[in-house]
């Protein structure tokens, strides 16, 4: 994915990116660093097309990514969000319906759908979760439902917005195993996040964000070594 010279201005607000330039190799685990307000959310509603560009372009694959119904769907099968707070992502009914959600939009035969969600539950541990309602889980539970949706699309690429936020210390540990287990299973993985202890224990390339703007990317070691 590549973003190239990007500005985005929120209706009637501020410009929350700055002439952004990023290229997210393949095989690498990135992390989108940088403080609240630093424009981390919107850079990575960009890279599944809920955000257009005023200005510049996106870039997946080498296509230039085009705001018609056709290519974002095509996109979202390959860029799956998961957002920071599960409640956003949340529709309602069983935890096996949430994730049935999107295969069945998909409009995939019912057993692929069953499949596939199976399949998501099982990665993410939580199948005996299934006939539960959703609405009443945890937190973290709830957490792991929003990724199992995303991984029922089967994305070559997951998004992860601050995928520790709330999280206590344990369950956040799990959640950076499952990331990895992920990324070992041939998917691209980005997050963002504040957390500088999470992004250079967990990505093997970071992207310093301030105001923005991109202050600096590259190896953990080269981002250290820099400040
Ligand atoms: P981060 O994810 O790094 O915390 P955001 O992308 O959420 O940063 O925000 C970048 C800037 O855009 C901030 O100044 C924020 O106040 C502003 N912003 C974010 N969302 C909206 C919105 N929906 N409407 C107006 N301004 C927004
Ligand atoms: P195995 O024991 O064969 O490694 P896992 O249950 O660990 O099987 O899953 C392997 C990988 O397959 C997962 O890490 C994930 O990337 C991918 N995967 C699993 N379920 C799905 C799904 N529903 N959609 C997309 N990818 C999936």
């Amino acid at each position: 994915m590549e973003l190239k010279d990007v500005y985005y201005q929120y209706p009637g607000g501020e410009w929350a990116l700055k002439g952004i330039n990023l290229r997210l190799e393949k095989g690498k685990k990135v992390a989108i660093l940088g403080p609240n307000g630093a424009g981390k959310s919107t850079l990575l509603l960009h890279l599944i097309g809920i955000l257009k560009p005023k200005k510049g372009a996106v870039y997946f694959d080498g296509s230039r990514v085009e705001y018609t119904k056709a290519f974002l769907k095509r996109l979202r099968q390959k860029v799956g969000l998961v957002f920071q707070d599960p409640d956003t992502q949340m529709f309602a009914g069983s935890v096996f319906q949430e994730v049935a959600f999107g295969p069945l939009n998909l409009g995939l035969e019912e057993q692929e759908v069953r499949n596939r969600v199976l399949k998501a539950l099982e990665v993410m541990g939580i199948e005996d979760l299934k006939h539960r309602p959703a609405h009443f889980l945890s937190y973290g539970q709830k957490k792991k439902v929003t990724i199992a949706s995303v991984l029922a699309m089967s994305p070559e690429v997951l998004v992860f917005d601050e995928p520790t936020a709330y999280l206590d210390p344990k369950s956040s540990a799990e959640l950076v195993e499952i990331m990895e287990k992920l990324y070992l299973s041939g998917k691209q993985i980005v997050i963002s996040t504040h957390d500088v202890d999470l992004a250079f224990s967990f990505a093997d390339w970071i992207v310093v964000m301030k105001d923005g703007r991109v202050l600096a990317q590259g190896s953990p070691v080269e981002i250290f070594t820099d400040k």
